[in-house]
């Protein structure tokens, strides 16, 4: 299994960036998207077919995860192929159909996303198999829902940590992962008290990493305006493996 990034950005896109998206490709199934914020669509269009995608496979309900969304429906809905492409699944958390009908309802379009794409909704703990690849859902603490992807494929074993702050949820659900893919959002810990944080820093990010046992880490949804060099050290401060700061382009495979 490989995964790409199309996009790492934090909730404000980088210069020329792109908020959360990965490439997901298997052995034998069609490739998928996990997340697809805002710019992902583009940088999908840049690698592969959006017709050739199976799904899209979304961590929670919050705009840098998901507003790309909507110009991929348009290209499924009105674009040249229309009506002639399979509808991805949309693999999303509990309440994400009416949370999609009411994001694009606000200019009358209510039923874009579920015209365009086969919607399924998730609730933590589940286990689906999308591209030829099993793939569970981990609650983890955030602010409001939110989910740890974990990947698992012939070869190993992928956990993208979504948003959240350093807890044991992400910890168990990071458990032996071969890549962990985590957030690393703010530059320093936050020092409000535990149950309102809800990010990490690079150094909680890389102790996280270390508690898990993951095999490589992969810091994310960090902006181009943090010092990636500091982030890296930070993490490495608590982490004994190998560290990078994820980059679009940037893959793995397990
Ligand atoms: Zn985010
Ligand atoms: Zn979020």
């Amino acid at each position: 299994m490989k995964l790409t990034v199309l996009g790492k950005s934090p909730a404000w896109t980088d210069a020329g960036g792109a908020c959360s998206g990965y490439l997901v490709e298997g052995e034998g199934g069609r490739p998928f998207l996990l997340d697809c914020g805002n710019g992902v669509f583009g940088k999908l269009r840049l690698r592969r077919d959006y017709r050739d995608v199976e799904a899209v496979v979304i961590s929670h309900l919050h705009a840098d995860h998901l507003l790309d969304l909507v110009p991929f429906a348009y290209a499924l809905t009105v674009g040249p192929d229309a009506g002639a492409v399979r509808r991805p699944r949309l693999i999303a958390p509990t309440g994400a159909d009416s949370f999609f009908r009411h994001l694009v309802g606000t200019w009358d379009s209510e039923d874009l996303i579920g015209r365009a794409f086969a919607i399924e909704e998730y609730e933590a703990g589940a286990e689906l198999e999308v591209g030829g690849i099993a793939v569970s859902a981990h609650a983890v603490p955030h602010f409001g829902p939110t989910h740890a992807i974990a990947l698992a494929g012939e070869g190993g074993r992928i956990v993208f940590g979504s948003d959240g702050r350093s807890s044991e949820q992400l910890a168990a659900a990071a458990r032996g992962a071969d890549v962990l893919i985590a957030e690393a959002t703010l530059a320093a810990p936050d020092p409000a008290p535990e149950q309102e944080r809800g990010h990490m820093s690079a150094g909680e990010a890389g102790a996280l990493a270390e508690r898990a046992g993951a095999g490589r880490l992969v810091l994310t949804h960090i902006s181009d305006e943090l010092d990636a060099d500091r982030a890296i050290a930070d993490a490495r401060s608590s982490f004994a493996g190998p560290v990078e700061v994820a980059a679009e382009g940037s893959a793995w495979v397990v």
